[in-house]
């Protein structure tokens, strides 16, 4: 957002407004008070309702440009939800601890979290959980609201990487999205715990595929046949996703524009990140690094979350493959370091622009 505001971007956009009242400096507000993020590069802007991404467009173009790599106006986004096309994606459990695909899906007609009040944001949790109450076989499951749960059971949660953080990131509390906390917050999840729903966080929900292990192929499949059934659950009901050509599915932060997807890996790679051209290496395949503990954790030590840098543009079964084939090429790299040889003829050319 800081690159790309400029004085006369605010002069045409500062006294405009969404049909619901968001304003330019609402979106803006939390790159405001927080420029800069201590690990990750963030956007440092949000959406307060799908309006948002037209009324504000002269802003929120360049900055959906600059965040994907390069993104035209006139692009139609793609989506592929066949998981049948993934090439491999079973990866070797000594590097790969647990693999989880996730995005988010909010209901048109009503605010995204930095601007819904409570009305709307109960209205939320009622319409989906009351669609998530139909899935069935592996897939049935419970509510979980947060403000029923006890201190011990929503630290266990977030401990055991289930359940999203307490709003003790800034970029959440800037952008307002914690208000109320934690009123009509909550998880739902199958027995299994392998297909998980976080309502009303960032987004009015956000769907999750996971499990311990290396097997990425299974948790995609899982995550397609578990979303196709939700949206069908949810039109079945009258409602549908905020979706439209150009920016595929949308969500409160643009980076999560498009597919919405992030596929990720707790890996081990405790040769291959300390490799000076590690970083390089990552920022060619189009990945990113986290720490294991979420977005707002340092990613130290030899244990990494390792999901895809882009989530538009391309779709999910493009996403996937490029996590696979980015995974599978350091993995290599990792044991090629173990038996002590050099990578340097190993390291990809970078991602080409869109
Ligand atoms: P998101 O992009 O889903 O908001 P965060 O970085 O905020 O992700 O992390 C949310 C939670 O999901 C954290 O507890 C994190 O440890 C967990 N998580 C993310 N990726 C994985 C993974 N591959 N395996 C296990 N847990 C994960
Ligand atoms: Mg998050």
């Amino acid at each position: 957002m800081a690159r790309c505001l400029t004085p006369e971007i605010y002069a045409k956009l500062y006294d405009k407004a969404t049909p619901n009242g968001y304003t330019l400096d609402q979106c803006i507000q939390t790159g405001v008070d927080n420029p800069g993020h201590p690990f990750i590069m963030t956007v440092g802007m949000v959406a307060g309702d799908e309006e948002s991404y037209e009324v504000f467009a002269d802003l929120f173009d360049p900055v959906i440009d600059d965040r994907f790599n390069g993104y035209p106006k006139d692009a139609i986004h793609p989506t592929d939800m066949d998981a049948s096309k993934v090439r491999g994606g079973i990866f070797d459990d000594k590097y790969v601890l647990s693999s989880r695909v996730r995005t988010g899906r909010c209901i048109r007609g009503l605010s995204l979290p930095p601007a819904c009040n409570r009305a709307e944001r109960r209205q939320v949790e009622q319409v989906v959980v009351d669609a998530l109450n139909g899935l069935e076989g592996p897939l049935k499951g419970k509510y979980y609201p947060l403000g029923k749960m006890t201190e011990e059971e929503q630290q266990q949660m977030i401990d055991d990487h289930f359940l999203f953080d307490k709003p003790v990131s800034p970029l959440l509390t800037a952008s307002g999205m914690a208000r109320d906390w934690p009123d009509a917050r909550g998880i739902w999840h199958n027995l299994e715990k392998n297909f998980l729903v976080w309502i009303n966080e960032e987004d009015h929900t956000r769907i999750i595929s996971m499990e311990r292990g290396g097997n990425m192929r299974r948790v995609f499949q899982r995550f397609c046949d578990g979303i196709n059934k939700v949206e069908e659950l949810i039109k079945a009901k009258g409602w549908e996703f905020m979706w439209n050509e150009h920016l595929g599915y949308i969500l409160t932060c643009p980076s999560n524009l498009g597919t919405g997807l992030r596929a990720g890996v707790h890996i081990k790679l405790p040769r291959l990140s300390k490799h000076p051209r590690f970083e390089e290496i990552l920022e060619n395949l189009r990945l990113q690094k986290r720490g294991t503990g979420g977005v707002d954790t340092a990613a130290t030590g030899d244990t990494f979350d390792i999901s895809n840098m882009d989530r538009l543009g391309q779709s999910e079964v493009q996403l996937v493959q490029r996590v696979i084939d980015g995974l599978d090429l350091m993995i290599q790299m990792e044991k090629q370091l173990e038996r002590g040889k050099r990578i340097d003829n190993m390291i990809p050319h970078p991602a080409s622009k869109v």
